[in-house]
């Protein structure tokens, strides 16, 4: 049995037929929160085939039905909040604020996907064009089945709720594999869900390691909607690749903010800093690169570095930061730390000895090579690498030159737009940091190494669902050319028309 990254495995000595248990840490204390079966692939091969049985009825219940219980587990989580909110802490170690802004984020997005679930997926007509006026055309979007969805630990309700959320809204029912991080904040979502739909296991949770995952991809579910590492990312997709299993991929970034010089310098910082640092840094959007015009540039760094001195992380719920969630991440904070000075970077904020763990206070550097580690691959840390740029063009030009393309910010008065369209990102906030991923409506999601496919908004409820396209004969044709009984005209006629009014 696989080792934990921090909590230890303990195979049971009573019954045979109980599975071994994990334990989930609080990684601000080091105790032990709860423990967790560890499923294997039969147990997840079984609960798809309860979801499958479920999915039926839930499907049958229609937008209104799935709607009501939507709503109905919506007020839950609004009702026990602070329950939820204090166990992402647990397992996170994040700030107490923290928690609850990713809560608000996860209510008002179910909202959406509850509320706009038929206006974008119900059967639609569609204009069905000159060489089939005959025909009436109609599109709808009809519920996958079994969608499996596995999660990452930094925002362990948020992210998945993504999927979560709006394949159910879609009629859909989903297995959740949460992060062997955090996942009592996964049961807690099953449970609750439960409690509102008792009828049948709609939402179900199977907890483990990465095998627990990898059963998920192999066990015949309809998709899967990953969000995790793009290392992660590749065997998941790999995996899904022998049963031509689809996916929907959520990796990592390296976003990058970008300041002009008529930019509002005060917000630019205040939201660099709060992009770079909230969550200890731990953030798939949070702003690792900063790119900021040479004739600004000491004022901003001045700003930037008085206010991310200021933070302190800490285990208290009132801490600006809280620790780093998985152990192993701190390795790659320090290598990327130590690798940008050890090559000509410069501490403005912090340096070697800000990594403490499990905290790690705030850094940022400047100078920094632009092919050094620190600013090619995804620190996961409170760390900012800014570098001075000639003009917004070389700063969007370094901003793109990235295998990553997750979201990016402007902060310019006159270009922000234009800017923004430049930008080989799946999302881009103007004068404003992440606030994309809080707009229920918009589409969440990235190119290059951050994945493909879309969380939230319309796009995010037809990612869970089959496009089924159907035409219904209103009247016959005079020339009918699909059929063996055709004249030797027919097709003649039918070129001579397309020539006539397409070849123009
Ligand atoms: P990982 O890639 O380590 O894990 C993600 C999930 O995949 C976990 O549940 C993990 O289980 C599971 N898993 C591990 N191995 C396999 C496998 N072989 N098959 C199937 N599933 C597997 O990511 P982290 O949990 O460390 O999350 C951090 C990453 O997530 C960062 O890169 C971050 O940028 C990204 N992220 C992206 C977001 C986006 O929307 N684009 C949003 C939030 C985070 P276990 O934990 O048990 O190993």
């Amino acid at each position: 049995m696989t080792q934990t990254a921090r909590g230890g495995v303990e195979t049971s000595t009573g019954a045979a037929s109980q599975p071994p248990t994990f334990e989930s840490i609080d990684p601000r204390t080091g105790e032990v929160v709860d423990r967790h079966p560890v499923h294997d692939a039969a147990a997840v091969r079984e609960a798809v085939h309860a979801a499958r049985k479920a999915q039926s009825w839930w499907a049958e219940l229609g937008f209104s039905g799935r709607k009501q219980r939507l709503d109905s587990w919506r007020k839950l989580l609004a009702r026990r909040f602070d329950e939820l909110a204090g166990r992402i802490c647990s397992e996170t170690g994040k700030p107490l604020d923290d928690a609850k802004l990713e809560l608000v984020l996860v209510i008002d997005h179910l909202h959406w996907a509850a509320d706009n679930a038929e206006k974008v997926l119900r059967r639609r007509k569609v204009p069905s064009g000159v060489l089939m006026a005959h025909q009436t055309a109609t599109v709808e979007y009809l519920p996958l089945g079994v969608v499996g969805v596995i999660g990452p630990w930094n925002y362990p309700a948020f992210t998945p709720m993504g999927s979560i959320g709006h394949a159910l809204a879609a009629g859909n029912a989903v297995v959740f594999k949460p992060s062997e991080l955090t996942p009592g904040v996964g049961e807690w979502l099953a449970r609750s869900f439960a409690e509102v739909v008792p009828e049948h296991p709609v939402f179900q949770v199977v907890t483990g390691f990465g095998e627990t995952g990898a059963a998920l991809c192999a066990s015949g579910v309809d998709k899967i909607a990953f969000t995790g590492s793009t290392a992660t990312g590749k065997r998941v997709m790999a995996a899904c690749a022998e049963t031509l299993t689809p996916v929907l991929v959520e990796c990592g970034g390296k976003d990058a903010l970008i300041v002009d010089a008529d930019a509002d310098l005060a917000a630019a910082a205040d939201a660099a800093v709060w992009g770079a640092m909230s969550n200890a840094g731990q953030t798939c959007i949070g702003v690792e690169r900063v790119y900021v015009v040479d004739s600004v540039a000491d004022r901003f760094e001045e700003m930037i570095a008085e206010r991310a001195a200021k933070l302190r992380p800490g285990g208290e719920p009132n801490a600006h930061l809280g620790p780093i969630t998985m152990p192993s991440q701190v390795d790659v904070i320090r290598r990327h730390v130590d690798d940008a000075l050890d090559r000509g970077g410069r501490a403005l904020v912090g340096g070697r000895d800000s990594v403490r763990p499990p905290f790690v206070e705030p850094v940022v550097l400047t100078d920094v090579p632009e092919d050094s580690e620190a600013v090619t691959d995804e620190t996961f840390g409170p760390v900012i690498v800014l570098r001075r740029v000639r003009d917004v063009d070389e700063g969007v030009e370094l901003a793109n030159d990235s295998r990553y393309g997750l979201g990016a910010t402007v902060f310019s008065r006159a270009r922000g737009l234009e800017l923004a369209r430049r930008l080989r990102t799946g999302m881009v906030a103007v004068n404003s940091v992440i606030s994309f991923a809080a707009v229920p409506a918009l589409p969440f999601g990235g190119v290059g190494d951050s994945g493909f496919g879309r969380i939230h908004g319309a796009d995010g409820l037809r990612e869970f669902t089959r496009a089924q396209s159907v035409t219904r004969t209103r009247y016959r044709m005079p020339l009918n050319p699909m059929s063996f009984g055709r004249s030797k005209g027919t097709v003649r006629r039918l070129v001579r028309l397309m020539r006539l009014i397409r070849g123009r």
